[in-house]
């Protein structure tokens, strides 16, 4: 039973005194351990795991969108806002001003008051801070979902990702499930690939006898196992910790 961080072997939570499948890591906010634990985000105020991985990545594609729009549809408006400021008489325009032949009068807010006006810079403004913002999130989480890494993980040593899929598909289902319209939905995966206890390992299907330890461990954390915790059964040989990974269960981690 290896402590702190170990790819691919079951390792136990020293807070919760519990042991813990691959990938996941104990929150120090949730106190809790956390299974295929990304990061814990302060702005929805929860953990990133498994099971809400891919509504957090749809929430900062789509809030960022959403943002986008707001602010490229409303911009052209802005023209009126800025414009029944400098008046401050309670118009945005001169009685009478036209857009030219074609347009109707009806696009011209006349009676734009400077009130209203700030209020729509200042939508504008807020939603450009969110849109920057969120982009700024996007670049992070994409490429991450990508190659199947976690924020946590990024913090292995360099070149370093076991449960790279070696495809972006592959990779994506491993969060989203199998490819289907259900990608761009906000459901749960309606064909998870992945139950948060086991992960294929790179290449090639894992060594016999890990195979068969992780399957122990899925039965017991899924109930399926009535006997003693798979801590107190012998432990196959290949769950020991492999020589390369040896430097890393003494790196300091805010993560436990
Ligand atoms: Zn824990
Ligand atoms: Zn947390």
């Amino acid at each position: 039973m290896a402590h702190g961080r170990s790819p691919h072997h079951v390792t136990s939570c020293e807070k919760c005194g519990v042991p813990r499948p691959d990938r996941a890591h104990h929150c120090k906010v949730c106190n809790a351990c956390v299974m295929r634990m990304d990061h814990h985000c302060p702005w929805i105020n929860n953990c990133v795991g498994i099971h809400n991985h891919k509504f957090f990545v749809q929430l900062v594609l789509y809030g960022a969108a959403a943002a986008a729009v707001g602010v490229l549809t409303s911009a052209p408006w802005l023209l009126f806002c800025f414009s029944a400021i400098r008046r401050d008489d309670g118009y945005a325009v001169e009685p009478g001003f036209s857009l030219g032949e074609g347009f109707s009068s009806n696009l011209v807010p006349f009676d734009l008051s400077v009130r209203e006006a700030w209020a729509m810079v200042l939508d504008c403004a807020l939603g450009l801070l969110v849109a920057v913002l969120l982009g700024l999130l996007a670049f992070g989480v994409v490429p991450n979902l990508f190659s199947n890494i976690t924020t946590i993980e990024q913090n292995y040593p360099r070149n370093m990702n076991p449960f790279d899929q070696e495809g972006v598909m592959a990779n994506m289902a491993q969060v989203f499930g199998s490819p289907g319209p259900d990608w761009l939905l906000p459901v749960s995966p309606w064909q998870p690939v992945c139950d948060g206890l086991v992960f294929p390992a790179r290449g090639a299907p894992p060594l016999h006898g890990q195979a068969q330890g992780e399957a122990l461990w899925h039965l017991w954390y899924t109930g399926g196992y009535k006997g003693r915790s798979p801590l107190s059964l012998s432990r196959p040989a290949s769950l020991g910790s492999p020589p390369q990974m040896a430097g890393l269960s003494a790196r300091a981690s805010p993560w436990g």
